[in-house]
């Protein structure tokens, strides 16, 4: 009996499936996973649960209800000025995840390369594996984790069809400048590329740094297929209400596959996710100012300890080196680390073909409670100690 297609071939399970379980089986905090500990604004919560009794609970439009397809293009104008017909450039779907997947199988052949950051989200290996397709990274390293414009020229052949951009960047927190955006803008230009960009973390950005849609770039309108969710913006991971805009086309393709991988999904959460998106400024940047909090508790603290921290521009991840602690191989740390001091955290590694670049890296999240995450650097205060003992 055959049990496995190629297609499935080396991706195992996801490590965000694995450290979660990991954490739950030693009781750990969990630092791993990117779920926030609290629940996204009651506002949205009723939303969802009028929608729930007053019989949204059938089939949604397979591109998605059209008050969320509104809602979708209001957000767009408002935040960026891009100006989008809700009844033909937009697909609502399951979560990020599925836009993407979708995107991927609707656009690439077998044997069709595609430029993608490493260290990548998982899923997109996945994706375009499924496709048939061949990822070329574009390596983002240490300490700055900027893109190496010359290695991205060089990634471009004959057989490039896309380019996977994913900014603000999970895991490094990097948030790409307009001039950086630029780059990628002439690449895509000059080779006649399509661009799927991931923009889940849009909102989740810090200080002076502003997430920039590359369709907003002179020429990438056309060419640009945007995709994010509600889970990052508004605390509702487990909702799964994905999206993703751009011209008639490209939604068209990707709603090809689409409507045969779910057809559709989370009706009574759509309407919800529509009020979401219409949130007033303050929640936007109440959001923010609550984050940027978390993000200096952990990263001071990390630091505090002695890890060499980098700080992210945006997203609720930070990443640390752990060398300066005595270790120097980020899977073998994590794996460790729930049981030995209560806290789990991603080893970078999983996510580069470049191993060596990842090996020493790993990334925590601080999307938790200002308790938790104090909790969890009193635990790691041990640290120190088992680092020398090693
Ligand atoms: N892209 C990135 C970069 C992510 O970190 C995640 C994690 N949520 C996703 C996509 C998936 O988003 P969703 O949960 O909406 O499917
Ligand atoms: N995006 C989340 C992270 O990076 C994980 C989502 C998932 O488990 N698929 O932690």
């Amino acid at each position: 009996m055959k049990t496995s297609s190629a297609r499935i071939q080396g991706l195992g399970t996801t490590i965000f499936a694995e450290m979660s379980a990991l954490a739950a089986r030693t009781s750990a905090i969990n630092l791993g996973q990117g779920f926030p500990d609290t629940d996204g604004p009651d506002f949205v919560i009723e939303a969802a649960v009028d929608a729930l009794r007053s019989g949204h609970n059938q089939y949604a439009p397979g591109n998605g209800i059209a008050s969320l397809r509104k809602a979708i293009t209001d957000h767009q104008r408002r935040f960026y000025g891009l100006e989008l017909d809700p009844d033909t450039e937009v697909a609502v779907t399951t979560g990020a995840t599925e836009a993407i997947a979708a995107a991927l199988l609707s656009l690439v052949d077998p044997g069709d390369e595609v430029i993608v950051f490493e260290p990548y989200y998982d899923s997109y290996v996945a994706g375009i594996q499924f496709a048939g397709g061949v990822r070329k990274p574009v390596t983002l390293r240490a300490p700055d984790f900027r893109p190496n414009l010359d290695e991205l020229r060089a990634a471009v052949t004959a057989r490039t069809t896309a380019i996977l951009l994913n900014s603000p960047h999970n895991p490094t927190g990097t948030v790409l400048t307009r001039d950086e955006l630029a780059a990628f803008a002439d690449v895509a230009i000059e080779h006649d590329l399509v661009v799927i960009s991931d923009e889940v973390y849009e909102h989740l950005t810090f200080g002076a740094h502003r997430h920039i849609p590359i369709a907003t770039l002179p020429g990438m309108a056309e060419r640009t297929l945007t995709v994010s969710s509600g889970g990052k913006t508004f605390s509702f991971t487990g909702w799964k209400i994905g999206w993703a805009t751009g011209p008639a086309q490209l939604v068209g393709a990707l709603l090809s596959s689409k409507q045969f991988l779910t057809y559709t999904s989370g009706s009574p959460l759509q309407p919800a996710i529509a009020e979401a998106l219409g949130a007033d400024d303050s929640y936007f940047a109440q959001f923010t100012r609550q984050l940027t909090a978390q993000r200096d508790q952990l990263c001071d603290g990390l630091r505090d300890i002695g890890f060499d921290v980098f700080v992210p521009e945006g997203t609720f991840f930070a990443t640390t080196d752990i060398r300066p602690l005595g270790f120097d191989d980020g899977v073998e740390f994590c794996m460790a680390l729930p049981e030995r001091v209560g806290v789990a955290a991603i080893p970078h590694q999983v996510f580069y073909d470049d191993i060596d670049a990842g090996r020493p890296l790993v990334r925590w999240a601080f999307c938790k409670r200002p308790d938790i995450i104090a909790e969890a650097l009193r635990r790691l205060k041990t640290l120190p100690d088992l680092g020398r003992s090693c």
